[in-house]
């Protein structure tokens, strides 16, 4: 199965976070990172003041079930020592799924496509980025989203 995770950082030296994330996911029995988009960086989502985010998309190949991946994700971000404090705080390292196959979920635990992934620049860029052409299940062409949105603060390392 092919899936989409994208990555995020703004603590703690963010581009060497991403990086031993990546690491980490390829590392994991059943996961291969094939593909990897530039690094972005962007002002926090919320506006709130906290330094700039460095975002990366990523697109694996991989055995794992839609929630095992989520699972391997979530412990590379406690192996990262994120700290959940806040709603869209400050964190060493945020891995979301943002696609996985074809499949669309809707569960309590874990939402595929991503539900934000519309209205995020530094979600639809880097993905488009590895593939142009991709038709996000529900959502349609990336590029399509990405015409509809303002991406002007969103800037390409
Ligand atoms: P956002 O989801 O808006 O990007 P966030 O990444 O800061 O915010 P987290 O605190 O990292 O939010 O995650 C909250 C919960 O979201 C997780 O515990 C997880 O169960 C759930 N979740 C739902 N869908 C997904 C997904 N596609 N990828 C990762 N986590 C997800
Ligand atoms: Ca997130
Ligand atoms: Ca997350």
């Amino acid at each position: 199965m092919l899936a989409y995770i994208g990555l995020g950082s703004n603590l703690n030296n963010p581009k060497q976070q991403i990086k031993n994330a990546l690491i980490a996911l390829n590392d994991t029995q059943d996961v291969k990172v094939v593909a990897l988009s530039s690094l972005y960086q962007s002002p926090p989502i919320d506006g709130s003041k906290q330094p700039d985010y460095i975002n990366a998309m990523c697109q694996v190949d991989t055995h794992l079930t839609a929630l095992e991946l989520l699972y391997v994700c979530q412990a590379i971000e406690v192996k990262q020592h994120r700290v959940r404090e806040k709603k869209w705080g400050a964190r060493t390292i945020d891995l979301d799924i943002i696609i996985y196959g074809v499949q669309v979920v809707a569960s309590k635990q874990l939402i595929i496509p991503h539900p934000e992934m519309m209205n995020r620049a530094f979600v639809l860029v880097p993905l488009a980025e590895i593939e142009p052409d991709l038709k996000v299940p529900i959502l349609g062409n990336v590029q399509d989203l990405i015409d509809k949105l303002d991406i002007s603060g969103l800037k390409k390392l």
